[in-house]
């Protein structure tokens, strides 16, 4: 387990069940696990509300777990409410976070590794490398520590109403910690996320797709699909020399999916690279027999990059095809570009795209 400077395991790197197993074993009331999962899950307390839970388990509990989440955050806010967030982790890594607004509702952005391995060609963070995995922890910490931040400055909106995976990392890089995050936010006694609110984005990582088909809790897959053949794919990700697209496409078809559940393919249309007629054609080719939402991200040029982004006019011309083959069609609206948070402009999460909805 995750162990802290103090030589305590972490508290929020475990899994509901396993906390209930953990009292259990002390003989403690299954109201404990239960009492600070919805302490700081639900209400993103920064302490568990000891006066509820007995001498002995508060004890117990203070000498078994340290409760430490990531922080303190460096919080910038867009005129448009997109929130982005710096956290500190223990050994001084720093990772971040996104909260985009919708419908005085929000969706988390959140990171599970420091840097990447992937290299994509468009995204600041693969020029870094992989500095290391999360923890379980440190990913359910982004969570409770935005909602806090949310309790405590926008007293009036809804929440955090959905986690995407599609900040810095590739997700099913790290498959057993981003698979502990997903059951320890869809625990019903604490987050409560329904399964279809959690998205997990991959680059088609192999490895990770193979894993998912059994071991992974019921969440949605979005893959980054940004170019319908594997010459201009390996140009933009070059994992997909590894894992070309027909395999990881065969790969995801063998997911099981719930009654109306889709697969999200991302695209990142990129002027004069991927998104001429004939390319929103092959897409169509390429998708129209999958349960796919097709979401359009117009490339956003950060200072070096080297592409660029396509007029509106091609943006709706290129959706406009895409639609023709009778799947959901989406054009991603570009949030907190004043404070460099959106999607290919973090300076380290610009990534497989922010989910806006
Ligand atoms: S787009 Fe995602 S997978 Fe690719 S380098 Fe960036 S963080 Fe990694």
């Amino acid at each position: 387990m995750n162990r802290t400077a103090h030589g305590l395991d972490n508290f929020f790197q475990f899994t509901y069940e396993e906390l209930q197993l953990w009292g259990q074993s002390n003989h403690l009331s299954s109201f404990t696990a239960a009492q600070l999962f919805k302490d700081f899950y639900k209400h993103a307390l920064m302490a568990p509300r000891w006066q509820r839970i007995s001498i002995r388990a508060k004890q117990l509990l203070e000498q078994s777990f340290s409760f430490d989440l990531p922080g303190p955050a460096h919080v910038h806010q867009a005129s448009d409410n997109t929130v982005k967030f710096l956290f500190t982790l223990e050994d001084g890594q720093s990772v971040e976070a996104v909260l985009i607004p919708f419908n005085q509702k929000y969706t988390l952005c959140i990171s599970s590794q420091v840097g990447c391995a992937m290299g994509c060609t468009f995204c600041h963070t693969g020029t870094q490398g992989l500095i290391r995995n999360l923890r379980a922890s440190e990913i359910a910490g982004q969570y409770i520590r935005a909602k806090q931040w949310l309790i405590q400055h926008r007293k009036n909106n809804a929440g955090i109403t959905n986690v995407v995976f599609m900040g810095q990392g590739e997700p099913l890089h790290n498959f057993d910690e981003v698979k502990r995050a997903c059951h320890i936010l869809l625990a019903r006694r604490g987050a409560s996320l329904a399964e279809y609110k959690i998205t997990v984005s991959t680059c088609g990582y192999m490895p990770g797709l193979v894993r998912w088909q059994t071991e992974m809790p019921n969440v949605n897959i979005a893959l980054s699909l940004h170019a319908p053949d594997d010459i201009r794919r390996t140009q933009l990700i070059p994992i997909n020399r590894a894992y070309p697209l027909t395999e990881v496409l065969r790969e995801m078809d063998a997911i099981p999916l719930g009654k109306k559940r889709y697969i999200t393919f991302e695209y990142l249309l990129i002027d004069r690279f991927n998104d001429s007629d004939e390319d929103a054609l092959a897409i169509g080719e390429l998708l129209k027999s999958s349960p796919a939402i097709f979401n359009i991200i117009p490339f956003n040029p950060y200072p070096g990059a080297q592409y660029q982004r396509p007029s509106a006019d091609r943006t709706t011309r290129f959706a406009a095809i895409v639609s023709r083959f009778g799947f959901p069609v989406t054009v991603r609206a570009t949030k907190g570009t004043d404070i460099l948070a959106a999607c290919g402009q973090l300076k380290s999460i610009t990534t497989h795209g922010i989910e806006a909805g």
